[in-house]
């Protein structure tokens, strides 16, 4: 989709930071980081928001990413927070989906 930001950023057309990708995922840091450890895992595939996704084994690779990266940059077990946003009410503001993980600080709950 080439008027998506995380698509061009996939395509490498807008840069990040990234940490980490293969076939199916894209890993790369927030640029608004609401902890000391925020980054976001995007699938390479365009699904505008969780509503949208059908495969099962693509969502669950996304949290696994996230467990995987969150244990090498070294924050894992401390803890962290995942959570994916959908639509309005839930606070998306890129209809790309993707998970944000967090951490490196304490996380207040529940979220405003
Ligand atoms: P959400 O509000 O759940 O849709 O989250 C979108 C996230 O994307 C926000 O945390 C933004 O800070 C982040 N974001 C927006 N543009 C970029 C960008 N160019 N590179 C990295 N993160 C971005
Ligand atoms: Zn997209």
């Amino acid at each position: 989709m080439s008027d998506c930001l995380f698509c061009n950023i996939i395509a490498g057309e807008i840069p990040a930071n990234k940490i980490f990708e293969d076939e199916w995922v894209y890993a790369f840091y927030d640029i608004s980081a609401q902890a000391p450890h925020h980054f976001l895992v995007i699938p390479k595939q365009h699904i505008a928001t969780l509503n949208e996704a059908t495969d099962a084994a693509l969502i669950g690779k996304l949290t696994l990413t996230a467990s995987k990266l969150a244990k090498q940059i070294g924050f894992a077990e401390a803890g962290y927070r995942v959570v994916m946003n959908c639509n309005e009410n839930g606070g998306q503001t890129v209809y790309h989906i993707h998970l944000h993980c967090l951490g490196g600080r304490a996380l207040s709950w529940p979220p405003g």
